[in-house]
């Protein structure tokens, strides 16, 4: 009897977020660290929407490509907010998450061997999303002292005949930084010149602080063709486990993503769509004083970790801190190991993220101020205790 899996899934780690979980579960009173997890509830409007959609008897297949009302309200967005036109017929796709999105690009666009650049650390699913399309990763190095952006000299010396996709994710889990018209153009350039595809991982597009500004990849020069935009209101939203994410772009490779989607998906839980139209139509008032506070606690987490001797920069967006550990004579891995079995705060090495996440552990600050003080206050004690 041959049970083995399918060989592209033998490429795929499990990883050492794992390890970190199965090390956690056998510990009382743990503050976890681990993943960028919304401490609040989705907006009770929004969610009655969802109900109320749900007696009035949307609980049936809704179209595959996304309730039509929330395709509208997403290209319309697209629209206002980035001056980017695009079809809600042909062009809007609704997932089921971002991380769908994802998964059904590579698996839509890729043929074995294509190469996808990917950034290197960077969220934990794009590597795994690659291998299960066939496709090979090819790490774009993203440096602390480069400010953990990619360089158009890396990009440009990464390309080979087989390069496919560049993959950008701004803002960046778990590094912090945003992109910028400029580096959106000059790696944009590298695509234009290669006719890459870009898929541009905008899943925390309104996280972002201080004065900065969101800049969607799609809108530089001659990049609406040949991008493909992912979002989600997973994060923005507090519905991480709802599941509603979408993708927009050209209608050609948005057609490859909904096929896949199709025949694995179907429809995303209706209820859910209707909560995240509820969710984006509603005046953003609850968006903006929830960044307000994200912002507030990444300022605790950042002063007080650079304090107590964990140096990280300031994220720009997104929900995640850095902290560089080289100095500490520890893997990545063994620190958090460490900090898990003095402090009991459980948190993700950065070698999880990639091999240039080694050196680095990841704190998300989308807990409450009160728990992240404690956990702050317990590795403060602990790193005394270490001399
Ligand atoms: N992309 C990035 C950069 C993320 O950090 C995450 C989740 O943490 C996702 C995509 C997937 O999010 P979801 O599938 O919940 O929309």
């Amino acid at each position: 009897m041959n049970l083995k899996p399918a060989e592209r899934l033998t490429l795929i780690k499990e990883g050492e977020i794992r390890r970190i979980f199965d090390l956690a579960r056998e510990l009382p009173d743990i503050i976890d660290l681990s993943i960028g997890e919304p401490d609040f509830p989705v907006n009770s409007q929004a969610l009655e929407v969802g109900c109320d959609a749900a007696r009035k008897g949307r609980t049936h297949y809704e179209p595959t490509n996304g309730v039509p009302e929330l395709r509208k309200a997403l290209a319309e967005k697209a629209e206002r907010v980035f001056g980017l036109h695009y079809d809600p017929d042909s062009e809007v796709l609704v997932t089921a998450g971002g991380g769908e999105a994802l998964a059904a690009a590579f698996v839509g666009l890729l043929n074995p061997g294509d190469e996808v650049m990917v950034p290197d650390p960077s969220f934990v699913g794009y590597t795994p999303a690659v291998r299960i399309g066939e496709g090979v990763p090819v790490g774009i190095p993203m440096l602390e002292k480069n400010g953990f952006v990619p360089s158009f000299e890396d990009v440009t010396s990464l390309v080979t005949r087989k390069s496919r996709v560049i993959l950008l994710n701004s803002p960046n889990n778990p590094t912090g930084p945003m992109l910028f018209h400029d580096d959106a153009a000059s790696l944009g350039e590298v695509a234009i010149k290669r006719d890459m595809i870009v898929i541009s991982d905008e899943v925390y597009e309104k996280i972002v602080f201080d004065d900065n500004e969101h800049v969607c990849i799609a809108t530089s020069p001659a990049m609406r063709d040949r991008t493909l935009v992912i979002g989600s209101f997973s994060k923005t939203y507090a519905m991480t486990g709802l599941r509603v994410g979408y993708a927009f772009g050209p209608k050609e490779p948005i057609s490859s993503l909904w096929l896949v989607h199709q025949y694995t998906v179907t429809c995303v839980d209706s209820i859910a769509q209707h909560i995240a139209l509820a969710a984006l139509t509603d005046p953003q008032d609850s968006v903006r004083s929830i960044v307000n506070e994200f912002q507030r606690c990444r300022d605790i987490v950042h002063r007080r970790l650079n304090e107590i001797g964990l140096a990280c920069m300031l994220p720009k967006g997104a929900l995640y801190v850095l902290p560089n550990v080289k100095g500490f004579d520890m893997s990545s891995e063994a620190f958090t190991q460490f900090l898990l079995k003095e402090t009991r705060v459980m948190t993700v090495p950065g070698s999880a993220f990639g091999r240039r996440g080694e050196g680095y552990i990841r704190i998300p600050f989308a807990a409450s101020r009160e728990r992240l003080e404690e956990a702050l206050d317990r590795m403060e004690r602990a790193l005394k205790r270490l001399g």
